[in-house]
């Protein structure tokens, strides 16, 4: 059980709730979510009862003993930020854009695509990494026009093996927000530690890989920044451990958060990663936040991806996050799953039509 302290209370009133939780042998563990006060209390069975406690001067409220995240349990606002922060980097389109009286942008057409019930979805696609080779420029602009409301590009890429390609680094994070800012798209890219983050300033949305999950240092350094983040579930992590991870980011203070579901790893040798589409609703009745899936890590094969992606929007995801190459067979990390722009184009009317009629 989760009691939250109200943001007034005396040393005195704190001091006598504390004296009877220790009584009744509770384990209280005092932490912030943002700037209240929380008591996690437990064991639930010999904690008082909540309506009791709702009583006592200094309690805000209390939560039951189901809701470990109470702020990922309850955020809201974040699907309009998101918007409007796509809204923003659109703005070099003026056709998307119309004005009001006052010379306003007020309304505009979706960048990506909408629900029959007015829902936006939102698709990030780019490549797995790139080499200073690559042209990202031309990429941008045809994933844009496909549909593509982000452009994503690892540029600090967590190997495997030591001895793979780790991505360009910083100067690939300059050419990745180049791109995007020319095609006026927002763009993602995966941090790996609180180190790099001043690297990041021109990068929109900051993404955690499944690797880092539960890299608490990390999940710390982004809830005390602002830019918006992009969690991506573990490859052997529940959803509960998913979903404290994100209440790590929103108890720090960055309520931003995107959750994006990539498949776990599978006892199948013949197919590596299960995609747990069932996640998806799952995540969605336990949060408000926006939920995306990865269909290219999540299937790790390049043809699998598009019926993944078709079934991740029939789901109900909010968005998907695409690995798209240039040139697949010159990609350096992920080539197996990469797709090119030509298949993104037919991924992108595919999941398009379903979108359209979705509630
Ligand atoms: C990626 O997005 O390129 C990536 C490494 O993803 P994940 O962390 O899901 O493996
Ligand atoms: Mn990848």
């Amino acid at each position: 059980m989760i009691i939250v302290i109200k943001g007034d209370s005396s040393n005195k009133d704190m001091n006598s709730l504390m004296t009877m939780l220790l009584e009744k042998d509770c384990r209280v563990d005092q932490g912030h979510a943002g700037q209240v006060e929380v008591w996690e209390v437990s064991p639930d069975e010999r904690a008082p009862d909540p309506d009791f406690l709702r009583k006592i001067p200094c309690v805000e409220g209390v939560l039951g003993g189901d809701i470990k995240h109470p702020l990922v349990s309850e955020l809201e606002f974040w699907h309009d930020d998101l918007e409007s922060l796509l809204l923003k980097k659109s703005r070099v389109d003026s056709r998307r854009l119309t004005k009001d009286a006052d010379g306003d942008y007020v309304s505009y057409q979706q960048p990506g695509f909408v629900s029959a019930a007015g829902r936006p979805f939102h698709i990030i696609a780019g490549p797995c990494s790139f080499t200073p080779e690559d042209d990202l420029n031309s990429l941008a602009l045809a994933l844009k026009q496909a549909g593509a409301t982000g452009l994503r590009g690892g540029s600090f890429k967590p190997r495997t093996s030591p001895y793979s390609y780790r991505g360009m680094g910083v100067s690939g994070l300059k050419k990745l927000s180049d791109a995007g800012k020319k095609a006026g798209m927002p763009t993602v890219s995966e941090i790996m530690a609180p180190e790099q983050l001043s690297a990041f300033i021109d990068v929109d949305i900051l993404q955690v890989g499944a690797r880092n999950m539960q890299n608490f240092s990390l999940l710390k350094a982004l809830s005390q920044q602002e830019k918006p983040v992009l969690l991506k579930r573990g490859m052997g992590n529940t959803i509960e451990e998913f979903l404290n991870s994100a209440e790590y980011l929103a108890a720090g203070g960055n309520e931003k958060i995107i959750l994006c579901e990539r498949g776990s790893v599978s006892f199948d040798p013949g197919c590596k990663i299960a995609f747990n589409l069932n996640n998806i609703p799952i995540l969605k009745s336990k949060t408000k936040l926006p939920v995306i899936a990865d269909p290219s890590h999540g299937t790790a094969r390049a043809d699998l991806v598009m019926p993944m992606a078709m079934a991740a929007a029939a789901a109900g995801a909010d968005g998907l996050m695409v690995e798209v190459h240039p040139d697949p067979s010159r990609a350096l990390s992920d080539a197996g799953q990469a797709l090119t722009v030509k298949e993104f184009i037919s991924l992108a009317k595919a999941v398009r039509k379903i979108v359209e009629t979705m509630e």
